[in-house]
């Protein structure tokens, strides 16, 4: 198997958002747990949460954290899956475009390496909006000013008489 497809498996595998609902008082555990976390019961079935969601609430951290220094400013937040709620990052949002109640849909993004080298995968979160926008102005100029500048570049080299 290349590396390709182990990452669209590993992508798959990350996307069934598994989970556990406690069939004693109905708490959801995201990731799946063998006892509930809220009352301690055994009784507890599989079940997978939708890949979209709401945010019920966020934090902005704008000192990166060792390891994350590319991602800064790194929005975590609170994300209400079905009847779970799920902690995770978001990706493709600046934080004055954050919003309570917005809607969001997992998606899987490589995260900081570890200490030996290796780039884990990880779901993150990214606004079910953006990605509309995104289809649509894909051919309009970018707001980032550094992948801007690098495209002006390309197409300097490749106009040289
Ligand atoms: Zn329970």
């Amino acid at each position: 198997m290349t590396t390709i497809q182990r990452i669209w498996r590993l992508r798959s595998t990350l996307l069934r958002l598994r989970a556990t609902r406690c069939l004693d008082c109905g708490y959801v555990s995201f990731p799946p747990k063998a006892a509930c976390p809220k009352c301690g019961s055994r009784n507890v079935v599989r079940e997978e949460l939708p890949k979209e969601g709401k945010v019920l609430t966020y934090t902005v951290l704008n000192v990166p954290i060792k390891g994350f220094e590319d991602q800064a400013p790194l929005i975590v937040a609170l994300i209400k899956l079905g009847d779970a709620r799920v902690l995770a990052q978001l990706t493709d949002v600046k934080p004055e475009d954050m919003e309570i109640g917005m809607e969001v849909v997992a998606t899987v993004r490589r995260t900081a390496p570890t200490l030996d080298g290796v780039v884990p995968y990880v779901v993150k979160f990214r606004p079910k909006e953006a990605e509309q926008r995104i289809t649509l102005t894909a051919s309009s100029t970018s707001t980032n000013p550094a992948s801007s500048s690098k495209t002006n570049k390309a197409s300097e080299s490749g106009q040289t008489p």
